[in-house]
């Protein structure tokens, strides 16, 4: 493994490049899979999150471009029509004022994703393409390299969450790989439905410690408000729930999926410094799909907060570097944009659909 303050970050890039790999860890999948990284809801954010997609469904999802269709759109495009409509005949009632809707609808017509037309003072909408139900299952996987006790209590609250809401299909544990014989990850007090993955990062390899339970998302959910702490003090206040009902779920579901599609798990790069002259992409192993971040200032890798603009030891890339004095056209920090956006689309099946 790559040493240094960034190890966990570089954990979760492993991860998720074993995970593009080899998902699932046993057995044989049908149908491509996506993966992305720290997304979820407002309440709860997952290190990794492994998208099971239908095939033809993903191949007609790309016809609506390689941006997410945020809320708003999901409000629109999967209800647009396919005959002209006044679209307050044909959208549910959002819940929200209408002049929301119609600014999606410019938007969604901008993109050119939905066609639209006055009729008097009227706006009519017709679909373009179908939305389609390209989402099988979502898989959320917390990476936790060396789980220790505390950190195990701290990932057990939040894994209990998960389990009952049941937004994911399934939750894993991602922990280092010891070689004992029996993993210490399976010694700690975390929810029997939550699989264990024990993972070597450097040979990208994953071994299944703990199977998981699939998690209800097509029934209602439990949202854990608040609990009692317990502990010394011994916290015995009443715990609060909210019942979620499933069609919220769904629609959560497809808003963090759309989000996944957009960013995959390379966009790690937006929010770091690769115009840099201390930035490289360093092989952490296991093939040509293992490129993480490594600073040459620091002599280490880096983590995604250390490495951004308030870093004392940013210095920019040399101009000479972004023309020809450097080997690779436009210096090494476009060509880091440009080799992880290669793959990025790489990884993408069906994106470059074009046709009906
Ligand atoms: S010196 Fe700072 S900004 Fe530059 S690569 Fe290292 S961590 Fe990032």
């Amino acid at each position: 493994m790559i040493d240094g303050n960034g190890t966990e970050f570089v954990f979760e890039l492993r991860v998720c490049q074993w995970a593009e790999r080899a998902w699932p860890p046993d057995g044989d999948l049908e149908g491509p899979i996506l993966v992305a990284r720290q997304l979820g809801t407002n309440r709860r954010r997952w290190d990794t999150i492994v998208l099971e997609c239908d095939p033809e469904g993903l191949r007609r999802r790309a016809r609506f471009g390689l941006e997410a269709l945020d809320s708003d759109l999901l409000d629109v495009i999967p209800h647009a029509p396919a005959e002209w409509t006044y679209y307050r005949e044909t959208l549910p009632d959002p819940g929200y004022p209408w002049r929301y809707v119609r600014e999606a609808i410019h938007e969604a017509s901008d993109r050119g994703i939905l066609e639209t037309r006055k009729r008097g003072n009227r706006i009519e909408i017709r679909r373009k393409y179908a939305y389609p139900d390209w989402l099988r299952r979502i898989v959320a996987i917390e990476n936790k390299p060396d789980l220790e006790a505390s950190a195990a209590r701290v990932l057990g609250a939040q894994l209990e969450y998960d389990v009952a809401l049941g937004l994911a299909d399934e939750v894993w544990v991602a922990t280092e790989r010891t070689g004992e014989r029996v993993e210490p990850a399976l010694l700690e007090d975390l929810p029997v439905e939550a699989g264990i993955l024990a993972v070597d990062p450097v040979a990208l390899e994953a071994d299944v410690a703990w199977y998981p339970r699939s998690l209800a998302v097509d029934g209602p959910g439990t949202n854990i408000v608040e609990r009692p702490t317990g502990g010394e003090r011994r916290d015995a206040s009443a715990a609060r729930f909210e019942y979620v009902d499933p069609g919220e779920k769904a629609r959560n579901r497809l808003e963090i999926a759309e989000r996944a599609y957009e960013r995959g798990f390379r966009s790690f790069l937006e929010t770091m410094r690769p115009d840099c002259r201390h930035f490289e992409l360093r092989s952490g192993g296991g093939g040509e799909n293992g490129l993480v971040p490594y600073c040459q200032s620091k002599g280490e890798c880096q983590t995604a907060a250390a490495c951004s603009g308030s870093c004392p030891e940013f210095e920019p890339e040399p101009p000479a570097w972004r023309t020809k004095g450097w080997p690779l056209e436009g210096g090494p920090g476009k060509t880091c944009r440009r080799v992880l956006e290669a793959r990025r689309r790489r990884h993408r099946p069906g994106l470059y659909f074009t046709g009906e």
